[in-house]
Order: structure tokens, then sequence, then C-alpha cells
């Protein structure tokens, strides 16, 4: 799934690739992604990433792509014979293809009036590599949270912005149990926390910049937690588990990020999976 660090690389090669061609025409082949009423036409003024979305302003219309779990795009020839993931095809006035695959079609594509909110984005929280990340705004947003650390982390409408992958990284990095809840966090844990949100997006994004891999491709070979449940630990070698948090799957290390508020003392060191 594109996450902010995978859009931070993708956009701006869409900006300088798109930017002042129209989109011509457009080849539906899943139409479960697409919320459109009318065709998808017009001038690329400018191509931006609003949290975990792509967003194409048109002359006169919005074109929002939410790429969800496993959307990606692909910039190709006409005459590339299409994935069986293939999406949507948006047709180019150059006469290439921006493709938008997504084998679970999960992802969506919007056709917003100008001005009109991204569904779901009507807010979007503090980008933690800008200027408004500070202490002072970043233990307020802690005090006001009621809820667990990584549904804290994945709201978009508090921080711009993390999905799964991300807030795993995150909570390893800053060496805390993804169902810590962010109120009872210490000074010193908030301190962590704090810091380890913009390292491991920051360096993510550097890594993946620095790689250069193809626009589809999504680099995760990197990460220490996520997807590598059942392996150890890269700092104490300790075996990765895996827990649920309302809905979602987190992984984790249980030696370096123990379960400090468990009732009845979970051990996870003894639970399998
Ligand atoms: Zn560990």
């Amino acid at each position: 799934m594109p996450e902010r660090p995978d859009l931070d690389y993708v956009v701006p090669i869409l900006q300088r690739e798109l930017t002042g061609l129209h989109i011509v025409g457009t080849r539906v082949k899943k139409p479960v992604v697409l919320r459109a009423l009318g065709p998808i036409e017009g001038k690329i003024v400018e191509i931006s990433r609003l949290a975990q979305v792509v967003v194409f302003r048109l002359e006169t219309a919005v074109l929002a792509i939410s790429p969800m779990l496993a959307g990606r795009f692909l910039l190709c020839e006409p005459g590339k014979k299409d994935s069986a993931d293939l999406a949507v095809a948006f047709v180019l006035s150059d006469g290439r293809e921006l493709r938008y695959r997504d084998d679970v079609q999960m992802g969506k594509v919007y056709l917003l009036s100008p001005g009109q909110p991204v569904p779901g984005l009507e807010q979007v929280g503090v980008d933690v590599l800008g200027p408004g990340w500070t202490r002072v705004h970043f233990s307020a947003l802690c005090r006001s949270r009621r809820d667990q650390l990584k549904v804290f982390l994945m709201d978009k409408a508090a921080i711009d912005a993390m999905g799964n992958a991300y807030a795993d990284e995150v909570c390893w990095e800053a060496q805390l149990h993804p169902k810590r809840g962010v109120r009872k966090l210490s000074p010193e844990e908030q301190e962590r926390l704090f810091l380890a949100i913009p390292k491991v997006i920051g360096e993510a994004a550097a890594t993946i910049q620095r790689r250069q891999p193809p626009l589809d491709e999504k680099l995760r070979d990197f990460l220490h937690v996520r997807g590598k449940a059942g392996q150890p630990c890269d700092r104490c070698g300790t075996c990765l588990r895996t827990v649920g948090v309302h809905g979602h799957d987190a992984h984790f290390c249980p030696t370096c990020q123990p379960d400090t508020e468990a009732k009845g003392m979970v051990d996870w060191r003894r639970v399998s999976g």
C-alpha cells in the first residue's frame, strides 16, 4: 500500500511528467473503484499529495485517487499490454497512459468539484516533516486522545500521515507497544514518540528517493517489523509477534515494546503468532 514515503517519491514524478498534459479519455476495467459522475477529462494543472491520496487538479474538476491497500501507478506507452490488476487507464494528450492498478480493488477514484473535500479527508492533521511538528502541538494532541497508540498514529485527521506499515515502524522505533493508551504515555515515552515519527517517515522517504524504484513498485525491504512476524527483531533478536488493534493487525517486538498496561500481564514472548 502506498504510504506517505511512497507518495513523496511518486507524486513529484507524476507532477513533472504530467503537468500541462490533458486527460483525453479513460479506459475503465474495474468500475468498482470509480466514484465519478461524468467523464474524467481536462488539462492537468497540478498534482499533489493530501494525506494518503494523490490529487490531480484539472482545469474544471479535481481527480483524487486513494490507493488504499494495493493501488499503484504506472506511466506507460499505449501499446503496453494491460495487467490483470488494471483498474483505470487515463489516456494522455501525448499518447501515453497513466494506469491505476489495484489487485484488491479497495482504492477509490473520485471526480470532485473544485473546493469539494476528498471524502474522509475533510480535515488533515499536522505534517510530521513540516514546521508545524512541535513538542507543544504534539503534547496537546496526545493529551486529547483516548485511543490506543496505533489507532492514533493512523488517524489522518490528527497526523499526516501513516498507514499500517509505518505506524508499526514508529512504535518499534519508539519502543512502545502498539496497544499503549496515548494519554498514559510518560513524558519520556512521549518524547521518544515525538522524535520517532519524523525519523521513521523522513528516513523511509530518503531511502526510497535514493533507490529510485519503478513507479509501480513498493519498496519495503528496509522495514524492521512490518511483514516480519516470526522473524528475529533487528534490535534484540526476539521473535516478532502480531497483535490485533481495533481491526488492524500490528507487528511488534515483545521485548523492545513491552505491554506495560496489560491486565494480567500478558507475556507476549510466550504467545504464539
Ligand atoms: Zn526487540
